[in-house]
């Protein structure tokens, strides 16, 4: 068994990535859930908000852990001696992303795998962007997010959401 890595942005966790990391742990035993910190990037939740997000849903799941890197993800798996990078595929469209980083690691460093995991169909629609995109309209993301996530997006967005349920009221 060699310990795996499943790295992402995590802005926020879902119930997508829950059900891959679910998923996975039994194969791998060791899982950690690395949130990549890119200097480039603007996200919602801070590189710390993410972490504890994720913490909290993956509290009492073995063998999971969560850590924040920046830099390459391979650089990590190489310092923790890890063989395996695990990465979600929902549609086509993921597909080619993923080739190309797979790909690229495999060359930076040819000693890890990237093992690819299909979404379960129930998750395919489900991604970070589409979530906060629901949840900054004042829609319910029930279900598709950890329930502390829940609450962090109605935190996050509720002056916006306040603001757009008088501008409706009006209209
Ligand atoms: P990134 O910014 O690296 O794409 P994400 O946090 O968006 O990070 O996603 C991390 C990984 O989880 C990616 O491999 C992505 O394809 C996968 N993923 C995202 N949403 C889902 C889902 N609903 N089901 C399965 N895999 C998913």
């Amino acid at each position: 068994m060699g310990m795996g890595i499943y790295p992402g942005s995590f802005d926020p966790i879902t119930s997508g990535h829950l059900d891959i990391i679910r998923r996975v742990q039994p194969i791998l035993g060791e899982v950690t859930l690395l949130i990549s910190q890119n200097p480039k990037k603007t996200y919602l939740f801070t590189e710390q908000e993410r972490k504890l997000l994720a913490e909290e849903a993956l509290k009492g799941i073995p063998g999971v852990t969560v850590a924040v890197h920046e830099g390459l993800t391979v650089d990590y798996a190489k310092k923790q001696n890890a063989r395996v990078i695990v990465r979600g595929l929902r549609a086509v469209s993921d597909y080619e992303y993923e080739l190309v980083m797979a790909n690229m690691n495999k060359k930076l460093a040819p000693m890890v795998e990237t093992m690819i995991v299909f979404a379960s169909p129930e998750f395919y629609y489900v991604s970070s962007n589409t979530v906060k995109e629901v949840a900054q309209n004042g829609g319910s993301v029930q279900g598709l997010v950890p329930v502390g996530v829940e609450k962090a997006l109605q935190a996050k967005y509720a002056d916006r959401v306040k603001d757009l349920r008088a501008r409706q009221a009006k209209a």
